[in-house]
């Protein structure tokens, strides 16, 4: 069993602040002394890979990684710090003796294998929140379709069914988004480092569609999500954990904004990239090399991936404002000051999420056949989706004039459809009954 020790109890997402001290050992090694918290696994771990400083050398040359053994008598288990069966560990080293052959890495590449391993960690949590939610929606349609109020099914409630069919084309596009952010990932190269767009959407953007799944349905089944004997109780509180392990959504959001010019308007060429389920070595994966550079990463154009889809009449509203964010981004973008005023940014890395987030989404939708039925009714909620986050960043504080004109311009109504909708709810309809976990 291994285990990842980077974070600590007093400086969070700040891994440049790390109190875990390495002193050399005149023999080419080190004795470490510091403590890491929040380590999953670090009761028990044979391999825990720990990142530290070294006491005699500033800046980043000091960084160190080092695998250390939790049997050893210098690694002392203080206990688990969450109240739940995981291992949650906080441990501390006390002189702990790093050989050289115990060092993993040193220096910027220590520094870099950090990041490296959380781009890999984040990736896992959209097939999380996707599990939780898909087990949760068989529960709560299940329930809500055999439910008789006022001698009709709950379901025959409009607004019971506009929550139900949210949730399920939320869902849809959850799955769409995370497995085409698979085969970016797995065709990365040096250079080709389009995963680090999408890795972390996968992460803040799949897990927070993940959230509002489960909202949308809980308001739904009400007092039964708290039963004891429903896979929903537990979905409710899994959910919330996913956005805010591997970094935060808004140090994802951050991230993701340094992407944002480059993607919207430099595209540059690429081979087409195909599904990737071979069984290849992922070797890549194990040495990203150096993580700077972000700014320099470049996208294929986003554009083709809608136009494959100008014919579904959501896809073609959302494109509008999709369009509407380029004329932003070269026309009204935060100026310097602005640009320190991450409160007004993340509202904008919002409306960027949601044109990656719809891209690949279409681009995943071309290479399996989705239903377009399907296709425009999830479009209508991303077009609701953009408009809602246009109206948020008008309101901020530091919003220019002309921020707030454009903001408020990029709000669109979307293409309503009734028999459409009537059919995507057939769907949804379809799945009570369907699936109950054997007990
Ligand atoms: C169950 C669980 C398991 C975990 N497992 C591990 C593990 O195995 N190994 C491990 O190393 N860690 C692990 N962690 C730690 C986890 O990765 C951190 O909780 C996470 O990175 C966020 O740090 P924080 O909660 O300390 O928030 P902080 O970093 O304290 O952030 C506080 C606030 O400031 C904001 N903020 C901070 N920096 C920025 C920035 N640069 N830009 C914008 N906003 C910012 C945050 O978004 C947040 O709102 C685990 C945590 C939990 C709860």
């Amino acid at each position: 069993m291994f285990a990842f020790g980077l974070s600590e109890k007093t400086h969070g997402a700040d891994i440049y602040s790390t109190d875990m001290l390495l002193t050399p050992d005149g023999d080419g090694g080190f004795r470490a002394t510091g403590s890491k918290y929040y380590i999953g696994n670090g009761n028990a771990a044979g391999l825990v890979s720990v990142f530290g400083r070294r006491a005699d050398i500033e800046g980043p040359d000091g960084y160190v990684f080092f695998a250390a053994d939790s049997r050893h008598p210098a690694y002392h288990l203080v206990k688990n710090v969450v109240d739940s069966s995981k291992y949650v560990s906080e441990f501390r080293l006390e002189d702990y003796p790093v050989g050289p052959d115990d060092v993993l890495h040193t220096g910027r590449a220590a520094f870099d294998a950090a990041l490296n391993t959380v781009n890999v960690g984040k990736f896992n949590l959209c097939t999380a929140s996707i599990g939780i939610c898909e087990h949760a929606m068989y529960e709560a349609v299940t329930h809500a379709h055999n439910r008789i109020l006022y001698g009709r099914p709950v379901t025959a409630f409009p607004h019971v069914r506009r929550e139900l069919a949210d949730a399920y084309v939320r869902l849809v596009g959850m799955k769409l988004f995370s497995d085409r952010a698979v085969d970016y990932f797995r065709s990365a190269s040096p250079d080709d480092r389009r995963y680090l767009l999408f890795n972390p959407m996968t992460k803040m953007k799949v897990t927070t569609e993940g959230e509002k799944v489960i909202d949308l349905m809980w308001d739904v089944i009400a007092a039964k999500g708290f039963e004891k004997d429903t896979y929903f109780a537990q979905a409710a509180v899994e959910i919330r954990g996913l956005p805010k392990l591997e970094g935060t959504v808004h140090v994802n959001l951050a991230l993701i904004l340094k992407f944002m010019r480059n993607h919207l308007l430099h595209p540059a060429e690429f081979a087409p990239v195909p599904t990737r389920l071979d069984a290849a070595d992922d070797t890549f994966l194990f040495e990203q090399g150096p993580a700077r550079g972000l700014g320099s990463v470049r996208f294929h154009d986003w554009r083709p991936a809608y136009d494959a889809y100008a014919g579904v009449p959501n896809v073609a509203r959302f494109r509008e404002q999709a369009d509407a964010l380029c004329e932003f981004v070269a026309t009204a973008a935060p100026d310097e000051e602005q640009s320190r005023d991450l409160d007004l940014l993340l509202a904008v890395g919002q409306l960027f999420a949601l044109v990656v987030h719809g891209q690949l989404i279409l681009e995943q939708a071309r290479l399996t056949d989705l239903d377009e039925d399907v296709l425009d009714e999830l479009f209508s909620v991303l077009v609701r989706d953009f408009s809602a986050f246009a109206v948020e960043l008008h309101g901020k504080d530091s919003a220019t004039a002309d921020q707030q004109r454009w903001a408020l311009g990029a709000v669109r109504r979307p293409v309503v459809d009734e028999a459409r909708s009537g059919r995507v709810w057939e769907r949804v309809e379809a799945l009570s009954g369907a699936y109950e976990m054997a007990p």
